[in-house]
């Protein structure tokens, strides 16, 4: 069956990008008769903004993106969070670290920053030396209460290819990516590592997200390997760009589903046009109910190219409901 999830950090409102995510994962989930499920990337503690969850919950409920199972809250589906999974989490790293495929990294930021220096001086891609990789087991330092990050033993050599369903196959080197953190100083997993038992763990078939992500996926391609999970498949969505081909923001007006309903734009109408920000129909059929857009909805008709926002195309849009 297939699976797929929204994961979103809850460190802000739903915007755009967030909610045109969700939505592709919505419809794929309706069009396979799979299931659709949210989960909140909260490990991060130190990004978590007050109230985040709540108003990401109430925007995707607006758009009718309602998802298909978690914990019972009330009758209702709650989200699944990512921190409750901590327990499981710390087992996997130990796991790596007692099969020598994770080290522990002594190196203050200090050390790190000077080596980034170094590095940028010489024109070089920042990725850490591997200075702690080769510590003997019986290097006084890991009795010394030194804090310390974990980080994957990446191989040198060689590369990690992540077979992508839109944009098809995309290598990456491996020396390219360099040991990458896989738990912070403080115990907590970092997002590449997390996200990767979580997927597997979920029974999660398909990831699909935005392409901001392509460069995260071969280091939790390396993490299921190193652990033998069986891979999902991926698929990275295309961006949004603004009208002059720069990065969306604020100074391009409302991005925020919140904002927009503020000003009067139709669910219905938001909806329908983050469909075709990156996806036509097969008979290019523009105005469409979620159900109708279901039946269709596939990732082959994902465009490969980045999606221009158009503000003209959703009033017009707006207009037609
Ligand atoms: N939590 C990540 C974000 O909000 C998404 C991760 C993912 O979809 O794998 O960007």
């Amino acid at each position: 069956m297939v699976r797929v999830r929204y994961a979103p950090s809850p460190t802000g409102t739903l915007h755009i990008g967030g909610a045109r995510t969700a939505l592709f994962n919505y419809l794929f989930a309706r069009h396979h008769h799979g299931r659709f499920i949210l989960r909140v990337e909260d490990t991060d503690q130190a990004r978590l903004v007050e109230g985040s969850e709540e108003s990401m919950m109430r925007g995707l409920k607006s758009l009718g993106l309602v998802w298909d199972e978690g914990p019972d809250v009330g009758g209702d589906y709650g989200p699944y969070h990512q921190s409750e999974r901590l327990a499981r989490h710390k087992a996997a790293l130990q796991q790596l670290l007692d099969a020598g495929q994770a080290y522990r990294c002594y190196c203050t930021p200090e050390e790190l920053a000077e080596e980034r220096a170094r590095q940028e001086a010489l024109k070089q891609p920042p990725r850490y030396s591997g200075k702690c990789r080769m510590r003997p087991q019986d290097d006084p330092i890991h009795t010394s209460g030194k804090p310390f990050v974990v980080r994957m033993k990446v191989p040198e050599e060689g590369t990690t290819v992540v077979q992508d369903l839109i944009r098809g196959p995309v290598t990456f080197e491996n020396r390219i990516l360099g040991d990458f953190v896989l738990a912070k100083s403080d115990g907590t997993p970092v997002y590449n590592f997390a996200v990767v038992l979580d997927d597997y763990d979920m029974a999660i078939t398909h990831v699909i997200r935005g392409e901001e992500h392509l460069s995260n996926t071969p280091k939790q391609i390396l993490v299921y390997q190193a652990l033998n999970l069986d891979l999902p498949a991926f698929a990275h969505v295309p961006m949004i760009l603004a009208p002059d081909h720069t990065k969306l923001s604020k100074r391009h007006g409302a991005t925020s589903v919140e904002e927009y309903r503020q000003q009067g734009i139709l669910p219905e109408a938001l909806t329908n046009y983050l469909l075709l920000l990156g996806w036509s129909a097969p008979d290019d059929t523009e105005i469409m109910t979620l159900e109708q857009a279901a039946q269709w909805f596939d990732l082959d008709r994902v465009q490969h190219t980045a999606a221009i926002y158009d503000i003209k195309k959703l009033e017009w849009m707006n207009s037609q409901y």
